[in-house]
């Protein structure tokens, strides 16, 4: 499934559970190439790379990783031959029965059971435009460099119960929730001293935070804002 940049707030800020990079980011290793029968090589055209959640633990991985770190050489008895199995690093779920071989990555490796087609597919020119969509958004949203817009994924369970806190004080819900969160970084005197602020996102009003509240919703958008 291809990821348009108009889904991309979704893997904004959250990172890879194998490599530690993220989601977002990708290097030359991460590129697919297409299975070809004749033995060549073929790189996929134009340049992709996928993502694949575990589906026992939800974790996500770059498909790389997955191949990298995922994929086991296990000894068949003592003086056997060595097999390979797909496992979660994370959970220890084995996500493949044992294979002779692996299919290498040159050669259009998949997922067993996880063909290309089913796993998440970022196009890199999809990947550049949405960067720069965002870092205009951010620059040109930005206070002061008060904010910081990042997807509501990357957030801790802390920060999503004080929005959800938040969104119920004006009506709504954590579904209710923009996938783009905005953290503004005040100092203490600032945030006394706020007798105003608006919706980085519609530019509405926002209700003004009180002393103990870590976050606001606008009633408008449902765009949340971290304190
Ligand atoms: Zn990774
Ligand atoms: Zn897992
Ligand atoms: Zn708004």
């Amino acid at each position: 499934m291809r990821i348009k940049p108009d889904k991309m707030n979704k893997l904004d800020g959250r990172v890879c559970f194998i490599c530690g990079k993220y989601l977002l980011n990708y290097s030359e290793k991460d590129m697919a190439y297409l299975k070809v029968h004749s033995g060549s090589t073929i790189k996929a055209k134009p340049d992709m790379y996928h993502l694949f959640s575990c589906p026992n633990c939800d974790k996500m991985a770059h498909k790389r990783c997955w191949y990298d770190i995922g994929e086991r050489k296990v000894k068949k008895g003592w003086f056997g031959k060595s097999e390979y199995i797909l496992t979660c690093p994370n959970c220890g779920t084995d996500l493949s029965s044992k294979r002779e071989k692996k299919v290498d990555w040159k050669r259009g490796y998949e997922l067993p059971g996880h063909p290309d087609s089913e796993i998440l597919e970022l196009h890199i020119s999809d990947v550049m435009t949405w960067k720069a969509g965002s870092v205009f958004g951010k620059i040109g949203r930005a206070i002061d460099n008060f904010f910081q817009a990042v997807g509501l994924g990357s957030l801790t369970d802390p920060e999503r119960n004080a929005i959800a806190r938040a969104a119920q004080s004006v009506g709504k819900t954590i579904q209710d929730v923009a996938e783009r969160v905005f953290k503004i970084k005040l100092t203490p005197k600032q945030r006394a001293e706020l007798k105003e602020l608006r919706c980085q996102n519609c530019d509405a009003p926002l209700p003004l935070p009180g002393e103990f509240d870590d976050a606001v919703v606008c009633a408008h958008c449902g765009t949340a804002h971290l304190l």
